[in-house]
């Protein structure tokens, strides 16, 4: 039997195959949680779960734009530790930057479709799921961005999804509350992901210029925040938004 705060839960984190879903599903294997690594490409949540050995993570390919694959998530799920996960973190999510005049609707479609619709589906979805089961001491964490309250040109339809994010945990939390479910967020700052990766050396380094720690965050550190949020320690914390950010503002 797995010790650690987490232990006994099962934990469901999109994105898991990169960046902070993967460092999420790392964090809460450590904290005792079964973990179902979920994500569009399979191969990279494969190797997430393999990463923690099969007593404690499985992986799974979903597509959070599409509400049948989100559907079978909720099934497999179920079936992959007999459980029905009582944390979810939707940390799945693309941008698709372009300046507003230049911006081709599939980018603002796309980006719409995973960072808000996606976050709409997999949550609907998975506290029906814990409703259902009757499952007490539930957590589900949302990513939003700092960039909801940065509203960076060339950000339009990724700016717009994270501030859709925050609104969007709240009202899931005055709902799901008296289910015993809370709902949170998390604004992280810039996070050395790959996500990050593909962020001009330029516009890099003026976000580490203004940043009061002088770094981009790492994973870990979003992740960490996130399995605070997924435990009992967090447990009068709701409709929160935390932003996690070494300070940017
Ligand atoms: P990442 O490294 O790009 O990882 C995101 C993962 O989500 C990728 O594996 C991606 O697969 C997957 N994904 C994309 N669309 C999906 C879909 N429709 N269904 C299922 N999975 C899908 O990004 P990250 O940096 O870890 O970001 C995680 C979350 O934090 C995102 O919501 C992001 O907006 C948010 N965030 C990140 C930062 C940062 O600085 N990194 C800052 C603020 C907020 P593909 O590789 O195939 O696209």
């Amino acid at each position: 039997m797995a010790s650690g705060l987490l232990a006994g839960k099962v934990a469901f984190v999109t994105g898991a195959g990169s960046g902070i879903g993967r460092a999420t599903c790392r964090i809460l294997a450590r904290d005792g949680a079964k973990v179902i690594a979920a994500d569009r490409n399979l191969q990279a949540a494969q190797e997430t779960a393999q990463q923690l050995g099969a007593e404690r993570a499985a992986a799974l390919e979903v597509d959070v734009s599409s509400a049948s694959s989100v559907q079978s998530a909720v099934a497999a799920a179920l079936a992959k530790f007999q459980q029905a996960p009582s944390i979810v973190v939707n940390s799945a999510g693309i941008t698709r930057d372009g300046y507003m005049l230049k911006m081709p609707e599939h980018d603002y479609d796309d980006v719409y479709s995973v960072n808000l619709k996606g976050t709409f589906l997999v949550t609907q979805q998975f506290a029906k799921a814990m409703i259902e089961q009757r499952l007490s001491e539930c957590s589900i964490v949302n990513l939003s961005s700092i960039v909801a309250r940065l509203n960076n040109v060339g950000q339009a339809n990724y700016a717009a999804t994270k501030a859709g994010v925050i609104s969007f945990t709240e009202v899931a939390s005055k709902e799901f509350g008296k289910f015993g479910i809370r709902v949170n967020c998390i604004l992280p700052g810039y996070i050395d992901t790959p996500m990050v990766a593909v962020v001009p050396e330029k516009i890099k380094q003026q976000v580490v210029q203004r940043c009061p720690l002088g770094r981009l965050g790492q994973p870990e550190e979003i992740a960490e925040v996130i399995a605070f949020l997924a435990s009992q320690k967090s447990a009068y914390v709701n409709g929160a938004a935390i932003e996690v950010t070494g300070g940017l503002k």
